[in-house]
């Protein structure tokens, strides 16, 4: 179905969640979408019926678009007038209206954790594990399809294991993050608890990113993903920075290698999206900076769209092998852009895909 409506002109599209800080960042980023058009947005019940200009607060540095604002928010229920849906629900009620979506036919790609670590749904990043879309077809929903963007620090940890993965063979990962407060959704974490301060617990982060990373990198087999054997143990804290998460990391590896080696295996690292040439995959999906005071938030999370990972500071670690920094924006890499490249690609190979859907 994606496929026809992409050979006619733009897929029309639904973003459930529209008017919280996730929801907005799809916005953003599909107002002028080549292949994408919103058709839909739809919130809860105290923003559906209204325009979305009066519904939405507008947090993103571009205007909000007139057609958007003009647009009546509508309640999350299925079937709409789109094939596609990206899902920016809150993750108490994602699981279920999601499922709902799925057997009305959609295609969903969600950004909440629900169906992350369900065993038929791809947990994808579109350079890390491409070949899971193939659990597409193992999926029970009676129509449509559901495909999952990890947790928003999963992703940048991801891309940045996985040529090292690859090439090496990675055994255990310590990853401490500063994580953004656009993390926490709208109006998030209140000022008075994070102005001067850092919050060291994100309610369940941790456990996401001990996880899901071991499922992205696992290998995709006919009987399903096989986690890959790594350890990973994570301190996730809170910190007064409004986007981009860091992510400090230290690798044992398998086998012994130099620190070119490592800069080598980032700086040559490129996937499908990027010999697809797919609109929103960056060019590069990892930029590593030799200046030892990057990478920043401020200066680095917008590189190359807001979807490229930033990386910085290898040097050796006297506990593991080799320890860097790595920075990925939160809001577009972690969760609205990272979306729209998994359907991107699914877009661009669909005629492979043998699903109804398709
Ligand atoms: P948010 O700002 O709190 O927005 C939540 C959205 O869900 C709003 O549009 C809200 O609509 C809607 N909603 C709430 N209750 C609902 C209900 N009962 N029925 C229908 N819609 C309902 O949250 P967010 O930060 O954008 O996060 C959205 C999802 O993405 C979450 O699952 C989150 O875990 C995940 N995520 C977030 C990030 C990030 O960096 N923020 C990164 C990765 C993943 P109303 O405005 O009408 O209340």
């Amino acid at each position: 179905m994606l496929d026809s409506f992409h050979r006619k002109g733009k897929i029309p599209v639904g973003i459930l969640g529209a008017t919280g800080s996730v929801g907005q960042r799809f916005i953003e980023l599909l107002a002028n979408h080549p292949w994408f058009e919103i058709a839909v947005v739809a919130a809860s019940e105290r923003s559906a019926g209204k325009r979305y200009g009066e519904a939405v607060k507008w947090l993103m540095a571009s205007p909000l678009p007139k057609k958007i604002a003009s647009l009546e928010v509508k309640s999350c229920e299925a079937p709409m007038d789109c094939p596609l849906v990206f899902s920016a629900l809150d993750a108490s009620i994602a699981g279920d209206i999601e499922t709902h979506f799925a057997n009305a036919g959609h295609l969903v790609v969600t950004n909440a954790r629900s169906h992350r670590m369900d065993a038929d749904i791809p947990l994808l990043v579109p350079e890390v594990n491409a070949t899971h879309l193939c659990l597409l077809d193992a999926q029970k929903f009676s129509k449509g399809k559901i495909i999952a963007n990890p947790n928003c620090s999963a992703i940048g940890l991801s891309i940045a294991l996985k040529p090292l993965h690859e090439r090496f063979g990675i055994e255990k990962v310590n990853v401490v993050t500063m994580q953004a407060l656009s993390g926490a959704g709208y109006p998030g974490v209140p000022s008075m608890d994070i102005l001067d301060n850092v919050i060291p617990f994100i309610a369940g982060e941790e456990q996401k990113l001990e996880t899901e990373p071991l499922k992205i990198l696992g290998t995709y087999s006919e009987k399903g993903v096989l986690s890959a054997p790594i350890s990973i143990s994570a301190h996730c804290n809170r910190v007064s920075v409004t986007d981009g998460h860091m992510e400090c990391v230290s690798i044992k590896l398998k086998h012994h290698v130099s620190e070119a080696d490592i800069v080598d295996a980032w700086k040559h690292f490129t996937s499908e999206p990027q010999s697809l040439n797919l609109p929103l995959a960056p060019i590069n999906p990892i930029h590593y900076f030799e200046e030892e005071q990057f990478p920043q938030p401020k200066l680095h999370r917008t590189l190359d769209k807001g979807m490229a990972v930033a990386i910085g500071r290898l040097r050796k670690c006297s506990l593991f092998d080799y320890k860097f920094t790595i920075l990925s924006h939160n809001t577009i890499r972690g969760a609205a852009g990272g979306a729209i490249l998994c359907a991107e690609l699914l877009v661009n190979k669909s005629s492979e895909f043998r699903t109804s859907l398709l």
